[in-house]
């Protein structure tokens, strides 16, 4: 088994018809870049930044700080692209002991639609200029990516695009080298995935957030148990967002990937291929096993089935008849 494993690292990830497929890992701390590589991650689909910013007893990470600790990721990837999104803070991810703006997060009813991640940011711009010189700087070492989370407005995608170049020019006059960084946004939020060909004009790439997007599109607190039970990764209406977010960037010629728990699942491998999906991002630990369910897949005969998928009432019992018969050995 063992060995199988260690074969199977090394294994790229490509369907039986030549489809190849990116596995990339979610990180929380530069050192979980070592498990990714170890697991034969292609690439960090997802640097949950705000992890640097929590459990902090108050004070927040220096611009220094967080240029080694993106810089160690980075160089730990060895010239895979290393995709780090901008802190994500708030709702169930809370900073103990804001120095910044303590208030502000204080009885808040709503926290979920609050004041979090590219909003916090937004509010508190000589942060967020400071995490992005420290992303910027980070990027002379390696490939690096630019994810920004929670994003439903274009007003934002402007401010962002605005402080990007606002940073460049202090990094310039400052000497520091840095290279260029594709810019992502999650599609988290359903009004992001509404209006995404709006979206898809001023940024690089995508990644679906399917954890806050089934979230937002059900009403279901991803946190609340007494709603668990609704909390839905089959509902029709999130496999219409999902399904068409990505045709949509693929038809742009954009990078999608999905980086919520369900890029994660094998049991939505081939949903997510079937859909055309090419690039999932997930915890380390997961690669394995979804490796095995791509190099198990048809890509082509999954597409063929997901228009009777997506027009089920019941998408999980559909997927369960559909999608096998695409398998080999089905
Ligand atoms: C998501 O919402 O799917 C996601 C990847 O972000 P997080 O889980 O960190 O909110
Ligand atoms: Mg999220």
């Amino acid at each position: 088994e063992r060995a199988r494993l260690a074969r199977l690292r090394h294994t790229p990830a490509v369907t039986l018809d030549g489809v190849q497929v990116d596995l990339h890992a979610n990180i929380e701390m530069p050192v979980d870049a070592e498990s990714a590589v170890a697991a034969g991650a292609t690439g960090v689909g997802l640097f949950r930044s705000e992890f640097l910013f929590m459990n902090r007893d108050g004070e927040l990470p220096s611009e220094e700080e967080q240029f080694i600790a993106y810089k160690a990721a980075v160089e730990s990837m060895k010239g895979m692209p290393v995709t780090i999104r901008t802190v994500d803070v708030g709702a169930d991810k809370p900073l103990d002991r804001l120095t910044v703006n303590e208030l502000r997060h204080e009885h808040v009813l709503n926290p979920a639609m609050g004041l979090r991640a590219i909003r916090w940011s937004l509010a508190e711009p000589s942060m967020f200029r400071q995490q992005l010189r420290a992303i910027y700087r980070a990027s002379a070492y390696g490939k690096v990516r630019l994810l920004i989370p929670m994003v439903a407005h274009l007003s934002e995608v402007r401010q962002i695009l605005e402080t990007i170049r606002k940073v460049q020019q202090q990094l310039t006059d400052a000497g520091h080298a840095f290279t260029r960084v594709e810019l992502g946004v999650m599609i988290e939020i359903p009004a992001a995935a509404v209006m995404l060909p709006l979206l898809l004009r001023h940024v690089d790439f995508v990644s679906i957030g399917t954890n806050d997007l089934i979230q937002y599109t059900l009403a279901i607190d991803r946190a609340d148990e007494a709603v668990a039970h609704l909390y839905d990764p089959w509902h029709p209406a999130v496999l219409q967002l999902i399904s068409q977010s990505i045709a949509q960037a693929n038809a742009a010629g954009k990078g999608v990937s999905v980086c919520g728990e369900m890029a994660g699942d094998p049991d939505f491998t081939e949903l997510l291929l079937a859909m055309g999906l090419r690039s999932f991002s997930m915890h380390p630990s997961q690669i394995p096993a979804v490796k095995q369910r791509v190099l198990r897949a048809d890509a082509q005969r999954l597409a063929s089935a997901l228009p009777r998928l997506l027009e089920s009432e019941d998408p999980r019992a559909t997927a369960e008849k559909e999608l096998s018969a695409a398998r080999s050995g089905a």
